[in-house]
């Protein structure tokens, strides 16, 4: 049986992006440049003033106590400025254009205007409170590096760079297919023995969250012909997700109708609770995970192996989730055997985080899917756990924040 390691690793390969696409910049967000996007303007664009004040010329401001005649304005947005007349002062606020012949700005806190002038209490030093033409980014350095995440600070940069598309690692379609005779879709009627397709919901969820696209099949039957008319459809798509029917029952088909349509299984069991039986293929570029059918097992599964696979496949580099060291706030006891990976809540106390297992660890338990922030691992061999013991956990949800502010 594979190592939770070993699996990932064989899987990621497997997980190249799909070609590029351009995109608008808000549809943009979250996904990865393809490629350095390369300024084409200078920024700032122009001279301009950083501060409201008066623009000058050193030479004339040398001294404090300086007084000169206003001449003239310049104010963002407004008309272009003419040329500074000599031995004079040009009102400007922040953003306007220096006039030509102006080499400083004097900020209004160190003037005092009087009628049609201005004294100044302190000199003009060259270029002080002006923002010069290309003193951030010239017209053809790299504005965005190739392998960029596109979130609100790059975006705000390509637009200044009056970009309104960006190329990107295009979004992987993955087909969800949940396989069993008791699934009911959501708003369909329970009868005797069957039970809401819930793993579909939450694929879908998972998926989206990590800026791919989720194509939702209808279910696919416990019989092999259900299966293959499905996993056919389920191969149009980039990656292949199914959960249920992987496992060793005599109604779990997935497995012998992968064979019958020629797809490759490179493995189907991983050392890890929960979510043992994990079932990776390969038609052509196309990967296939089957993940089991319980509600826990498959979610988990996807935290583990499809995230930071999928992740690969939008172009990240930095594929893995977070780990981070807390401290259990409780006793926990176990059978050894398997690493667990087990759900809990954190809480930020000083600066340790303070873990507690979800006391119901089944992995058919829905309700035990509800606020988790993150997974613990439970070594294999250990079985008792005491309050206070140091462990590593991954981070699932970096947006659930802390409940202090840094700044209170
Ligand atoms: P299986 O892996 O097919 O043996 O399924 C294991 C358990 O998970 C069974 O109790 C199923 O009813 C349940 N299950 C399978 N697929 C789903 C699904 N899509 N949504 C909710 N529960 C499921
Ligand atoms: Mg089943």
């Amino acid at each position: 049986m594979k190592t939770i390691g070993e699996a990932l690793d064989e899987m990621l390969r497997a997980f190249a992006p799909r070609g590029e696409v351009s995109l608008p910049l808000l549809d943009a967000r979250g996904l990865v440049t393809s490629s350095a996007v390369i300024a084409q303007h200078d920024l700032p664009h122009f001279d301009n003033s950083a501060m409201d004040g008066y623009a000058v010329r050193t030479d004339d401001v040398a001294s404090a106590g300086t007084t000169l005649p206003v001449i003239g304005e310049s104010r963002a947005g407004g008309p272009w400025p003419a040329p500074l007349q000599l031995r004079s002062a040009m009102r400007i606020f922040t953003g306007a254009p220096m006039p030509v012949d102006a080499d400083a700005v004097i900020i209004q806190e160190s003037a005092t205007a009087s009628a049609a002038q201005v004294t100044f209490s302190v000199s003009a030093k060259p270029w002080a409170n002006v923002r010069r033409r290309g003193s951030d980014m010239v017209s053809g350095a790299v504005c965005i590096p190739e392998r960029t995440i596109l979130e609100a600070g790059e975006i705000g940069m390509l637009a200044g760079q009056a970009f309104a598309d960006v190329r990107v690692f295009r979004r992987p379609r993955v087909a969800i297919v949940s396989t069993g005779d008791e699934l009911r879709d959501v708003g369909e009627r329970l009868t005797p023995g069957t039970l809401f397709n819930s793993n579909s919901h939450a694929l879908a969820a998972a998926v989206e969250s990590v800026g791919a696209t989720a194509w939702v099949l209808p279910i696919a039957r416990d019989t092999a012909e259900s299966i293959a008319d499905t996993l056919r459809k389920a191969f149009e798509a980039d990656v292949v997700l199914c959960c249920g029917g992987v496992s060793v029952g005599d109604y779990d088909l997935v497995g012998t109708t992968l064979t019958q349509l020629g797809v490759a299984t490179h493995f189907h069991k991983v050392a890890m609770k929960p979510g043992k039986p994990l079932l990776f293929a390969t038609r052509g570029d196309v990967p296939f995970i089957g993940l089991p059918g319980n509600p826990v097992s498959s979610w988990v599964g996807f935290e583990i192996f499809v995230r930071p696979c999928l992740r690969r496949m939008l172009g990240h580099t930095r594929v893995h989730p977070r780990v981070v060291d807390v401290l259990l706030s409780h006793a926990h006891q176990r059978s050894t055997g398997r690493i667990e990976l087990a759900r809990a809540r954190f809480t930020l106390s000083d600066d340790t985080i303070e873990a507690s297992l979800i006391s119901q660890q089944g992995s058919g338990s829905l309700p035990s899917m509800v606020g988790v922030d993150g997974l613990v691992i439970l070594p294999a061999d250990q079985g008792q756990f005491a309050a206070g013991d140091r462990l590593p956990a991954l981070v699932l949800h970096e947006t659930r924040g802390q409940l202090r502010s840094a700044f209170v």
